[in-house]
């Protein structure tokens, strides 16, 4: 139990059932969380909101003025239409009701205030069809002080994250109710002596300011504090968590001979930053402290390899090291690959074996038995190394390839396989992480880049086809790739779904574990792509349209995607790999790590449903084989929106790090950072890593000073607590998507 005044549970300050509509809107469970649900920005009564420049699809609040209204009869149904049409003073939005004369009342010309909804069109026309609103106040007495009148112009009008259900205003409400029952004194998560030397307001202060200022000049001073408190708990917690991880023993393990003999024995020299990322791994794991780095680097930088090293000096020693790949189809890949690249002797010796969920019981029951017995020095596996059943003789390091797919959660259950002394941890990402967002996520983590590629390699050609404004270009995209196919090449075709049932679901896009739909698409302002209610392109469709393009008469087109099994996707892969299968129409499941050197060219429909990061590991797939790889986006976004501004962008270069900056200025954080540390989206709230890296590592100094003075934080009661509700809030997002 605690008795911390947010922790209170919703339902007991709002009432039951708009608790649960917060619950299902945000996820809010407490007042905690609805009092960190901040306004997105302040309306003005006094100020109309420009209706130039709103887009379709849209979800928007307004401060808008009633022109006109009317009623009139429907021509082709019963029942009537209400029409009505608001103004910013220049430019006008049509709003449309269906049977609900009353409205007309209220609704009358010179009625101000805010009215929100999804922005639609009818006949080239916006409009928001049965908008929400809520009228300004009448005045009782019309206002004669100029003073007053002012002041209610100028009030500041919270304008919130809002959906459908939940308006902004009755979140409002309920904000005011839950701030009207929170203590007068709240204790607060900064400690005194830095709230004063940074001018930050007290806690309690912030949140009625955030909420319901006065003027302009309370928000702002409240952001500000509440800003640096988020960037203080963060980084209170990353720096418990990495000098708890410090403290941690582990064995060292050094290599020796048999890293030697690898080393001879590969055909190419290291690059330079592969043997500098060696260098630092073979420090760490030479440590009594287990090893905790992070390397990142472009596809195709030889990452791989890297780790394959690090396993051979744990190998060295006799210890065990477990690798974790993202899906079932990349942990295959990677046991054969490293089995090739060991080389027959090394691998009779290492014997790296396959563990993963889908594997027939009989196999899998021989592979955990060499697990255990320790004979099976390296063991690649899915989830399923989790399991209960998954015991190691000596697991002295775990590397988690691709570490946007695993959670924090996941790190450390596997490292709980280990026994009394901790294992390495090497995590490989090809996601390269800016470094403001390096230090508020993986403020736990030491970072290598590998920014070097291995010579040789062929550049890739990025460009966009825009079929909105050049829709004949559709027809081009097939026709070059007949050229590629004739030159004895393959080719990769990725659509966002695998059919129309699954794109409904937006089952892909939760399986690809890249966070493309937008933090809260519904309770997003503007943030989201621009929405395209055209259905996506499907693996089916796509396949069947393919074999019957009389450009490609008799190409071997096969689909692959995540519905099916385990064993399929792996004999699609190889066939494809063998060069069976000419075309492969799949879903992201291709995307990370599936090396096919003779695929050259990769189109990708719908590319606008992708993140930016995704379609730039989507093209790393091809032009691995020393052959120029080719990428075709193809989009229906309209150029000027924001999905068809990040296509562009990833087109327009191949240096990951520029994109992944250019990235995090194109979308909210909390989906860089969500996906980043788990795959799931996390509640960066008023921070941005993308522009508050300054006040991030502040936050991260004054962090490790308290956590040196005070580890377990007995003496920052506040700051304990305010890290407990953000776990809590995590785990709490966890179950409701498990
Ligand atoms: P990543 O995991 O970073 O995407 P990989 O480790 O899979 O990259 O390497 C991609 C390809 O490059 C592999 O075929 C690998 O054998 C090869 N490779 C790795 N390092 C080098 C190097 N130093 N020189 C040439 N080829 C390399
Ligand atoms: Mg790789």
């Amino acid at each position: 139990m605690t008795d911390d005044p947010l922790a209170v549970r919703l339902e007991r300050v709002v009432g039951g059932a708009t608790a649960k509509a917060f619950e299902r809107a945000f996820g809010h469970r407490t007042i905690g969380d609805l009092l960190t649900h901040y306004p997105r920005r302040y309306a003005k009564r006094g100020e109309l909101t420009p209706i130039q420049g709103l887009r379709e699809g849209e979800d928007v609040t307004l401060v808008a003025t009633v022109q006109r209204s009317s009623e009139r009869r429907m021509a082709n149904r019963k029942g009537s239409l209400l029409e009505v049409t608001i103004t910013d003073g220049i430019g006008t939005l049509a709003l449309t009701f269906f049977n609900q004369s009353w409205r007309l009342r209220e609704l009358a010309p010179g009625a101000r205030g805010l009215f929100a909804g999804k922005v639609g069109s009818y006949r080239g026309q916006l409009q928001l069809a049965h908008p929400d609103y809520e009228l300004f106040e009448e005045r009782a007495a019309p206002i004669i002080d100029p003073d007053e009148a002012r002041a209610w112009a100028d009030l500041p009008i919270p304008v919130y994250p809002a959906t459908g259900s939940l308006p902004s205003w009755k979140i409002a409400k309920a904000v005011g109710v839950a701030l009207d029952v929170l203590p007068a004194e709240l204790p607060d998560p900064v400690p005194i002596e830095i709230a004063a030397e940074r001018g930050l307001v007290p806690f309690r202060d912030a949140l009625e300011r955030i909420h319901r200022p006065r003027q302009d000049a309370d928000w702002r001073t409240a952001r500000e504090s509440l800003r640096y408190q988020e960037a203080l708990v963060l980084q209170t917690a990353l720096v418990q968590r990495r000098d708890r991880l410090r403290a941690a023993h582990a064995v060292p393990r050094r290599g020796g001979p048999l890293l030697e003999r690898f080393d001879a024995a590969l055909p190419f020299a290291l690059t330079q930053d592969q043997r500098a990322a060696g260098d630092a791994i073979a420090a760490d794991l030479a440590s009594e402290r287990p090893m905790n780095r992070l390397v990142q680097g472009e596809v195709g930088s030889g990452k791989t390899l890297v780790a394959i090293r690090a396993m051979l000096a744990v190998a060295e020693s006799g210890g065990q090291s477990a690798l974790l790949a993202p899906t079932e189809v990349l942990a295959q890949q990677h046991v054969r690959s490293i089995a090739r690249t060991l080389g027959p002797d090394l691998a009779a010796r290492l014997r790296p074996v396959l563990v993963t969920g889908r594997m027939p019981a009989a196999d899998r029951k021989r592979a955990l038995l060499a697990v255990a017995s320790g004979q099976s020095r390296i063991v690649v596996g899915t989830h399923a190394l989790f399991g209960e059943k998954v015991s190691f003789a000596d697991l002295g390091l775990v590397v988690v390839d691709e570490q946007h797919r695993f959670g924090v959660e996941q790190r450390d259950a596997l490292r709980a396989k280990a026994g009394a002394a901790s294992p390495h941890l090497l995590v490989l990402t090809a996601t390269p992480i800016p470094r403001t967002v390096a230090m508020t996520v993986f403020g736990d983590l030491d970072v290598t880049t590998i920014a070097e590629l291995p010579a040789g390699r062929a550049p890739i050609e990025s460009f966009v086809v825009p079929l909105a404004e050049r829709p004949a270009w559709e027809a081009r995209v097939w026709q070059r790739m007949s050229e590629e196919l004739e030159q004895g090449r393959q080719a990769f075709v990725v659509c966002p779904s695998i059919d129309a049932k699954a794109a409904e679901e937006g089952e892909d896009w939760g399986q690809s574990g890249s966070p493309i739909p937008e933090r809260g698409s519904a309770a997003s302002e503007s943030n989201g792509p621009a929405p395209d209610h055209a259905a996506p392109a499907t693996v089916v469709d796509t396949l069947a349209s393919l074999e019957a393009n009389p450009l490609l008469p008799g190409r071997r087109i096969r689909a692959l995607h995540g519905r099916m099994t385990g064993e399929e996707k792996d004999d699609v892969m190889a066939a494809f790999a063998a060069g069976a299968i000419d075309v492969l129409v799949a879903t992201t499941v291709i995307e990370v790590g599936v090396d096919v050197p003779n695929a050259s060219m990769m189109v990708v429909l719908d590319a606008d449903r992708f993140g930016v990061s995704q379609l730039h590991q989507l093209r790393g797939r091809v032009g691995r084989g020393g052959l120029p790889g080719l990428a075709l986006f193809v989009t229906r976004a309209p150029e000027g929106t924001l999905a068809r501004e990040r296509v562009d962008a990833v087109a327009s270069t191949l240096d990951g790090f520029v994109l992944a900056e250019r990235d995090l200025a194109l979308r909210h954080e909390g989906d860089v950072l969500g996906a980043a540390q788990s795959g799931r989206r996390s509640g960066l709230k008023l921070l941005s890593a993308a522009t508050d890296g300054e006040l991030i590592a502040q936050a991260r100094e004054d962090a490790i000073g308290i956590v040196a003075e005070d580890p377990d934080l007995e003496r920052h009661r506040a700051l304990g607590e305010a890290i407990v509700r953000r776990i809590d809030d995590e785990a709490g997002e966890f179950l409701t998507r498990a």
